[in-house]
């Protein structure tokens, strides 16, 4: 059992979640992030690293640990965490929960720090401007810039690409991106003071997993158009969850629901990090918003339900707080949702959670490095699972780990090629 020992072995063996900030840490000349030869947003080194270049990777790489997790400060379900609060609710402006993923609570909280002077913006991640399949991070510092990255990119971003630049800058700000970003900044709040100064607020999203961009090319495939001709893509909102809309510089509009992009054979791989996640439900933040879905026969539905609505959870005081103001200034509505309703809503996630352990030690087996979830309860989730979900989860972690599915280029190889990827 052992963690990670250099930068190369996270990226090569797969546990990099992309975000960015050692790239930010050590500079341009040392290591850019870019699109890797798979499709994944990954550090790629300019030269070698010095020994404490190294460490100060390690240090803060949620590749490597997840630590200095959010005080819990209630006692911790044993899938979803400490819930401070727990409640079902939606942005009141229409607009904000039209366009956003789901009901927009993440960008009417984003839209109260800023216009209450919480905070100077918002980092945030939008739609690239040299590529509208891509994504790039955005500081935002007024409601409508927030509001234009709302919505969620099922594709690589790197959100922490830009932090220490940020910090520098000496400005204070809050964080909206996923769980594993927030664990990077949890984790360089431990050796950088000004983390906890300047980004007082960390919000979150539900994550189930995040593809390569071979998915999005492909799904432009699948709608008959060259990449190239794209001028608009969205993955969902401007609905709940919203279509799949394409539109293109000859003025071609396609779209399709979200069970026809994610449920119908479309080909794409999560990065390996994802599998082996032991934080989709964001424990490291402040708060946490994922999807309401309308349940039907005691499952979600994704079929189209009109104006949405969030499940959020509050893992902190300061959390908590954040809610509570932005009930009061009237930037969000709520209605009371139940533990139970949780667990039959987001059961994914559960299962998800029940199989780290067995997938850990999978990877155990076969002298593979893989992340250290301090606080996670990881051993507890796990010895939840049934014998058949143990025995899969481990079976199925070590055949991909002894086929070497787990691995990825090293950092010193080329970027992704579209046409390569996607014909
Ligand atoms: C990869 C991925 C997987 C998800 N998996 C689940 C799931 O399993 N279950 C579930 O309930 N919900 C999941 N969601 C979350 C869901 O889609 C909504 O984001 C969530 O319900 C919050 O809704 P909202 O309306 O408050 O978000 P919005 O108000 O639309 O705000 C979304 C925020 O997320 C940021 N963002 C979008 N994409 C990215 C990205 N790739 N990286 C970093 N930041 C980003 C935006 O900048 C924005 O600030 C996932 C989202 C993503 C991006
Ligand atoms: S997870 Fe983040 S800090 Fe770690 S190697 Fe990847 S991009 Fe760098
Ligand atoms: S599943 Fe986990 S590792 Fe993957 S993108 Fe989501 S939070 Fe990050």
């Amino acid at each position: 059992m052992r963690a990670a020992a250099s930068i190369e072995e996270i990226v090569e063996r797969g546990l990099c979640t992309g975000c960015g900030a050692c790239a930010s840490l050590l500079g341009g000349d040392a290591l850019r992030m870019d699109m890797s030869p798979e499709g994944f947003m990954r550090p790629r080194g300019q030269r070698p690293l010095d020994k404490g270049e190294q460490q100060a990777v390690l240090e803060i790489c949620a590749g490597r640990a997840q630590q200095g997790a959010a005080p819990a400060e209630a006692k911790p379900h044993r899938i979803f965490g400490a819930m401070l609060h727990l409640a079902k609710g939606h942005a009141t402006d229409k607009e904000i929960r039209f366009r956003s993923a789901t009901g927009g609570v993440l960008t009417a909280l984003a839209v109260y720090l800023v216009e209450s002077g919480e905070v100077d913006g918002v980092l945030q991640t939008g739609v690239a401007s040299d590529n509208p399949l891509h994504n790039e991070p955005r500081f935002n510092t007024t409601r409508e810039q927030i509001v234009a990255s709302s919505g969620s990119r099922y594709g690589p971003s790197a959100p922490l690409r830009d932090i220490a630049a940020l910090l520098d800058s000496g400005r204070r700000f809050a964080f909206v991106g996923k769980p594993c970003d927030v664990a990077t900044l949890r984790n360089l709040a431990l050796v950088d003071p000004r983390v906890d100064l300047q980004i007082p607020y960390m919000l979150a999203m539900v994550c189930g997993g995040n593809p390569s961009i071979a998915a999005t090319y492909n799904i432009v495939r699948r709608f008959g158009e060259d990449h190239r001709d794209v001028d608009e893509f969205r993955y969902r909102g401007h609905g709940w969850p919203g279509p799949t809309y394409l539109h293109t510089r000859q003025g071609r509009a396609h779209s399709q629901s979200y069970d026809e992009t994610w449920f119908s054979n479309l080909t794409y791989e999560l990065m390996f990090r994802c599998k082996i996640c032991a934080d989709g439900t964001g424990e490291h933040a402040d708060v946490v918003a994922g999807d309401c879905w309308v349940m039907e026969d005691g499952k979600p539905s994704h079929r189209e339900a009109g104006d949405g609505w969030n499940m959020h959870m509050a893992r902190t005081v300061r959390g908590r707080q954040l809610i509570e103001d932005a009930l009061v200034a009237g930037y969000i509505h709520e209605e009371a949702f139940s533990v139970a309703e949780l667990e039959a809503m987001h059961d994914d996630h559960g299962t998800k959670k029940r199989s780290v352990l067995w997938r850990l030690a999978g990877l155990a087996l076969t002298g593979q490095p893989f992340p250290c979830y301090g606080g996670l309860r990881v051993v507890q989730a796990g010895l939840a699972a049934s014998w058949r979900e143990r025995w899969a989860s481990f079976r199925g972690t070590l055949a991909r780990s002894l086929k070497r599915r787990n691995r990825e280029s090293p950092i010193t190889s080329g970027t992704f090629v579209p046409d390569a990827k996607t014909s």
